[in-house]
């Protein structure tokens, strides 16, 4: 069965025309999905009741089951278990900021980039989100919140350009009218840095963030923490963040993960100088999540700020991000592997 809620308006037009219907339905269809969120062919009141039924027969309507809601203790973070179609489990999370509500989604069933650090890719890849898997975590978390969602960071568990095509129809259709219609601005999108779909991205005319993560200012010590380092050298992702820059015009944010004694030192710092000082960007510095699996440390808060002092000197915009909802497994992750731990 077609997945209707990955289509576009145009695309369910055509869907109307096939059915012998008329093309107007196709917007109040439209609206229905992705503005008033419906979960069911029938909460769509303004259709009639042969259609809706036409439409059961005909299309899936993915729907995200709400498994498990944390609520941090702490900061009000929000993070959250869902079930797909399919019974896999993925993870989202819902921070409250001054300037508004900020979702990060994960964009696959587990991850096969296998950076060190990260619990998410422990388990290996099973598979892409389809773009309705990506949009319902936003539909559910602004259903249960009851406020706007305004930001969306492709964060969460899994390589969004790992899952290109079904990432770009996600974009399109949150950013696109008819739907939440979030500023394109309000989007970013996290990539470990594989380099020829950094370039197809540029090119889409799109106007979100990129986000990279560099965690190591060297080829060796990237390579030691990401594997995918192995297939792109750091020369060429800085290249392609360059280029990013030049055909959007949307400064770079770079991830830095600090963990202790591995890319921390002074000598770290001064060649993160080096190699960011070129480009417009903003560097997030982020004290590593220890997960149990590795024997990763924290850096010491003083020489987290020793570091971002450094940068800071040089002219170099950084932000020590704040680890929010650290008591509720808030590292990338950690819940659905937890829950999945338990299930077995
Ligand atoms: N695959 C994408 C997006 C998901 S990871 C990417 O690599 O960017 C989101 C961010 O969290 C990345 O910067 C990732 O390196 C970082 N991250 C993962 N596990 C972490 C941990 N345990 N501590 C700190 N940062 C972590």
């Amino acid at each position: 069965m077609t997945d209707i809620k990955s289509l576009t308006l145009p695309e369910l037009q055509a869907e109307m025309e096939r059915l012998g219907d008329k093309k107007f339905r196709a917007g109040q269809i439209y609206q229905w999905l992705h503005e008033k969120l419906a979960d069911e062919f029938d909460e769509m009141s303004s259709l009639p009741k042969s259609l809706r039924e036409r439409l059961k027969e005909e299309y899936e309507l993915v729907r995200l089951e709400t498994v498990q809601v944390q609520q941090s203790k702490q900061d009000g973070t929000c993070k959250f278990l869902f079930r797909l179609p399919d019974g896999h489990v993925i993870e989202s999370v819902l921070m409250k900021y001054h300037h508004g509500n900020s979702v990060c989604i994960s964009s696959q069933v587990g991850c096969r980039m296998g950076c060190r650090f990260c619990a998410s890719t422990l388990g290996g890849l099973e598979r892409g989100l389809r773009p309705s898997e990506m949009l319902d975590q936003i539909y559910q978390i602004q259903k249960w919140s009851g406020e706007r969602v305004h930001n969306v960071v492709v964060m969460g568990t899994g390589e969004p350009l790992d899952n290109y095509d079904a990432l770009l129809r996600f974009l399109r259709l949150l950013t696109g009218e008819g739907g939440l219609h979030i500023s394109q601005r309000n989007v970013t999108v996290s990539t470990c840095g594989i380099v020829p779909r950094i370039r197809q991205l540029a090119e889409e005319t799109l106007q979100i963030t990129l986000a990279l993560s560099l965690h190591a200012s060297s080829q060796e010590k990237r390579k030691s923490l990401m594997p995918v380092a192995n297939q792109y050298e750091l020369a060429g992702v800085i290249d392609a963040c360059r280029y990013y820059f030049e055909k959007t015009g949307r400064r770079i944010t770079f991830e830095y993960s600090l963990v202790g004694g591995i890319n921390d030192t002074d000598e770290d710092a001064a060649e993160l100088i080096r190699l960011v000082k070129p480009l417009n960007c903003h560097i997030n510095l982020i004290p590593v999540n220890p997960i149990k699996e590795r024997d990763y440390v924290q850096t010491e808060r003083r020489k987290v700020v020793d570091f971002k002092n450094k940068l800071e000197k040089s002219g170099i915009n950084v932000s020590i991000r704040r680890e929010l909802g650290r008591d509720i497994d808030g590292a990338c992750g950690q819940l659905r592997r937890s829950y999945m731990d338990q299930e077995r």
